[in-house]
């Protein structure tokens, strides 16, 4: 479980904090996910998780251990980042996704690594891309070698940051598929930003809605009102009913 309590971060002294106390909690196996509007700090949230950023106070917790006084190592054997814009360096595909276990293979990969690269590329039909420099791949395709290297650590967190930007609604709904699988069958769990709503409540058990330096409403997709979402993203929407589903209507103007 992932335990954020009372978390601030500014980037520099003179600079306004960013996260002002963040409180949240993800339940193993759940699928998280972080709503708000540009600037509303999703990213530096992420970074004060990822170690990249050092927050001024609070606590990250993740199974009861002080996330922010683990080791680089010990926290890439836990949490896997796929960010909105990758840099690999000019390896082929199969070696960036190898990569994601450095952190468990230490110097030399042995038989296992190779055979969860091999699933995951099978999983993430990326088979025939083994070979392939990574630099060369669309962004859409990097994105899903991005998420195939996130799966090759065998995380306990996923961390996704704006996941879908550069796909095509077939390899939305693959990387969809592959991260509701991992949380269901592995009990992995998933935080992830995401800009468009209906598919956030597609994909989401729980949603932390960010506003002012804080997480303002955090809930199921039952407790998404028209109100929150005027008050998070200054945007006039409607929500409806269909076959006992939530749609969203209009609005989104200034969602990320
Ligand atoms: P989001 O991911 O929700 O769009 P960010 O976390 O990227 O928001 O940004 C939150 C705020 O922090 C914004 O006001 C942004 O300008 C500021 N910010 C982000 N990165 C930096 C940085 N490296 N240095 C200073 N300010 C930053």
């Amino acid at each position: 479980m992932l335990q954020i309590e009372s978390l601030t971060f500014r980037y520099n002294r003179r600079a306004a904090p960013v996260l002002k106390g963040v409180d949240m909690e993800l339940k193993d196996g759940e699928i998280g996910i972080l709503l708000g509007k540009n600037g509303s700090g999703k990213t530096t949230l992420f970074k004060n998780i990822l170690g990249i950023c050092t927050p001024l106070g609070g606590f990250i917790l993740f199974d009861g251990a002080n996330l922010l006084k683990m080791s680089k190592r010990e926290r890439a054997g836990k949490i896997a980042y796929v960010p909105q814009h990758i840099q690999f360096g000019a390896l082929s595909v199969f070696d960036s996704v190898l990569m994601g276990r450095v952190s468990r293979f230490g110097v030399k990969a042995g038989k296992e690594d190779y055979a969860i690269v091999e699933s995951v590329l099978a999983d993430m039909q990326l088979e025939n891309y083994a070979a392939r420099n990574v630099e060369m791949l669309s962004g859409g395709e990097r994105q899903k070698a991005a998420f195939a290297r996130a799966l090759a650590q065998e995380p306990k967190l996923l961390v996704f940051d704006e996941p879908t930007g550069n796909l095509d609604i077939a390899n939305e709904q693959l990387i969809m598929d592959e991260a509701k699988k991992l949380a269901r069958d592995r009990n992995i769990s998933i935080l992830s930003s995401l800009h468009d709503l209906n598919q956030a409540m597609c994909f989401g058990d729980r949603f932390f809605f960010m506003k002012d330096g804080i997480v303002k409403y955090a809930g199921t997709k039952e407790q998404f009102t028209e109100a929150i979402i005027h008050d998070v993203f200054d945007s006039d929407v409607r929500i409806i009913e269909h076959e006992g589903e939530k749609i969203i209507l209009g609005g989104n103007k200034n969602a990320n």
